[in-house]
């Protein structure tokens, strides 16, 4: 078995020691890769200093939505803007069970309802505060003013602890991912994380989950494009030619396991462990 799992890019690397434990516990007489990555991801989730199910960050008007997905032996499991559940990634497998690959909205939540999950605050007062500092910017603004006030302080957003787990078990590949999205996020923005190549991609020869700002990593399908240059290069040398494709100013993290190992690179620290 060949586990990496990431804390998100701008999380720093104190945080692997929350990542380690999450993985040594989300491990736990998991049988295949599948089990594995939702176990580490829902471990993730539940620790609250990450930005994924509790500790989830708040959008602009006050709300969380949260976004999270699944890939394994060719079958996908995704869910946008899901709201007040205690594990985004647990719906994500349902929906990976269902005939569907991927629910969004109000339809999720009730979805992950009539399933029997129940309702949960993932809110911390760590995200009120935020939220707070974040009314504040933008409180005397509104209209076409305050979109533009958003969108400035929307391209000074440098990561999100947002956080994913590639593995391997005999042979076969998963990836998970999940978050809450970015600061300055708009209800209703989906990321990159429950899109499949953009956030995360697993097939027969590996698995790769990205983190960063979602709209670029969407604009460059990052986990996919990571997959093709790891059939064909080393696989550290693979994670780092995504990581360059990048401008400075942009945090990417990638990370990735292939038969030819267990790699990542980002230009931002971000917390990790691998085993
Ligand atoms: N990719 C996530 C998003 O844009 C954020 C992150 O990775 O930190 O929603």
């Amino acid at each position: 078995m060949r586990v990496l799992a990431h804390g998100g890019v701008g999380s720093p690397r104190e945080m692997d020691e929350n990542v380690k434990k999450t993985v040594e516990k989300g491990i736990v007489d998991k049988s295949n890769a599948l089990e594995v990555v939702i176990g580490v991801v829902k471990e993730l989730e539940d620790d609250p200093v990450f930005n994924a199910g509790t500790g989830s960050r708040i959008r602009l008007d006050g709300s969380v939505q949260m976004d999270a997905a699944v890939m394994f032996s060719g079958e996908i499991g995704a869910v946008s803007a899901i709201e007040k559940v205690r594990n985004p990634v647990k719906i994500a497998k349902e929906i990976y069970d269902s005939p569907f690959v991927m629910l969004t909205g109000v339809d999720s939540t009730n979805f992950a309802r009539d399933l029997g999950y129940k309702e949960h605050d993932p809110v911390t007062e760590k995200r009120m505060e935020e939220f707070k500092e974040m009314k504040e910017k933008l409180e005397e603004t509104g209209g076409s003013e305050r979109l533009k006030r958003i969108r400035e302080f929307y391209d000074q957003v440098d990561g999100g602890d947002t956080v994913g787990c590639v593995a391997e078990v005999d042979g076969e590949y998963a990836a998970a991912v999940s978050t809450g999205g970015t600061s300055y996020c708009m209800r209703g923005r989906v990321g990159d994380s429950p899109l499949v190549g953009c956030g995360f991609y697993a097939g027969k020869r590996g698995a790769v989950v990205t983190t960063g700002k979602g709209e670029e990593i969407i604009k460059r399908m990052s986990a996919k494009r990571c997959y093709d240059l790891l059939l064909e290069h080393d696989i550290k040398d693979a994670c780092e030619m995504v990581v360059e494709e990048y401008p400075e100013e942009i945090s990417i993290g990638v990370i990735a396991v292939s038969d030819d190992g267990i790699a990542s690179a980002d230009n931002r620290d971000m917390s990790q462990y691998k085993i």
